[in-house]
């Protein structure tokens, strides 16, 4: 899609993996950032607007719709934010927290650009942020369905037996079988209309994992990018995005001249097809997405 160079871009994705039934909650959030473009004009603010939206929506694996840890009682969660400003913002493991995506723009203001668990939390207590309501009965369905396929025998994460989440259970509580796997990252790319770019990310992570698991999602260049070009956006199994610097691999390609399509599609093609992959960008130019799976997302631009 080609856009004219004045004209504020969002493309919004609800997850790799994720179903296509909760498209309407992209695009609700595409149309949040766009709102927040139209009042301030700050990429970054969009972003983190759709981002909140989603995380609030409760169908996403992020915010209030995070997937239950393996004990079925802990929520982990991870986010970040990126612009072209310099902001740079993210949070690792973090509990009990309503937006973390919020918490990552916070963190941005701090010496530092990267909290995790504890300390993240406690800072989210000191500036007053909102705590994350109790599991739903969605999450909890979630994990119901996750402990029975744990307890088969195809893989539930591809290429580890099912039975190493046993052998090297941290969890507090012993480990119950059976009482899908779950990816589904949430993520936002914007254009503003002054040319700067911002990239936002949230994701209850991906599941079965051990306790204190972090994936890309917070990891800057893994999972998010953002720089003079554009920005990117991955979601799908943290473990192997990271070995492929994944964001910033396809920011470098974008960066380079590609076509963004063609980018994207590489990007994705790195990865064998049983890996699920998605990714999102945005350029001068041009805004897309691809994906390996079904991935909701939508994409405005303001007229
Ligand atoms: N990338 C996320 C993670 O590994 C999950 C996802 O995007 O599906 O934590």
């Amino acid at each position: 899609m080609s856009i004219p160079p004045t004209a504020g871009t969002v493309v919004v994705h609800g997850g790799a993996g994720a179903s296509l039934d909760h498209e309407d909650g992209c695009v609700l959030a595409a149309r949040r950032a766009l709102a927040q473009l139209e009042a301030n004009g700050d990429a970054l603010d969009a972003a983190i607007s759709a981002v909140t939206a989603l995380e609030d929506d409760g169908r996403f694996n992020a915010g209030s719709g995070s997937v239950l840890c393996l004990d079925g009682a802990t929520i982990e969660m991870d986010a970040s934010i990126m612009d072209t400003r310099g902001r740079l913002g993210a949070v690792a493991c973090v509990r009990s927290v309503k937006n973390p995506v919020r918490l990552a723009r916070a963190i941005a203001d701090t010496p530092h650009w990267l909290l995790a668990g504890e300390g993240a939390q406690r800072f989210a207590r000191t500036i007053g942020m909102a705590d994350s309501a109790p599991a739903s009965d969605h999450q909890r369905a979630a994990h119901r369905k996750l402990m029975t396929e744990l307890a088969g025998s195809v893989p539930v994460m591809p290429g580890v037996t099912n039975q190493l989440f046993e052998r090297f259970w941290n969890y507090k509580t012993p480990l119950q079988l059976p009482p899908g796997t779950a990816c589904d990252t949430v993520g936002a790319v914007v254009r503003g209309p002054d040319g700067h770019f911002a990239v936002a990310c949230s994701t209850g992570g991906s599941a079965p994992s051990l306790l204190g698991r972090v994936g890309d999602g917070p990891i800057i260049g893994s999972g998010f990018y953002a720089g003079p070009e554009g920005a990117v956006a991955a979601s799908g199994i943290g473990e192997h995005i990271v070995r492929h610097l994944l964001a910033h691999t396809v920011y470098g390609w974008i960066a380079g001249g590609m076509p963004l399509q063609d980018a994207l599609r590489r990007g994705v093609e790195l990865f064998d097809p049983d890996i699920t992959i998605g990714l999102i960008a945005v350029s001068r130019h041009e805004a897309g997405s691809c994906s390996n799976r079904t991935m909701p997302t939508s994409r405005m631009t303001q007229r």
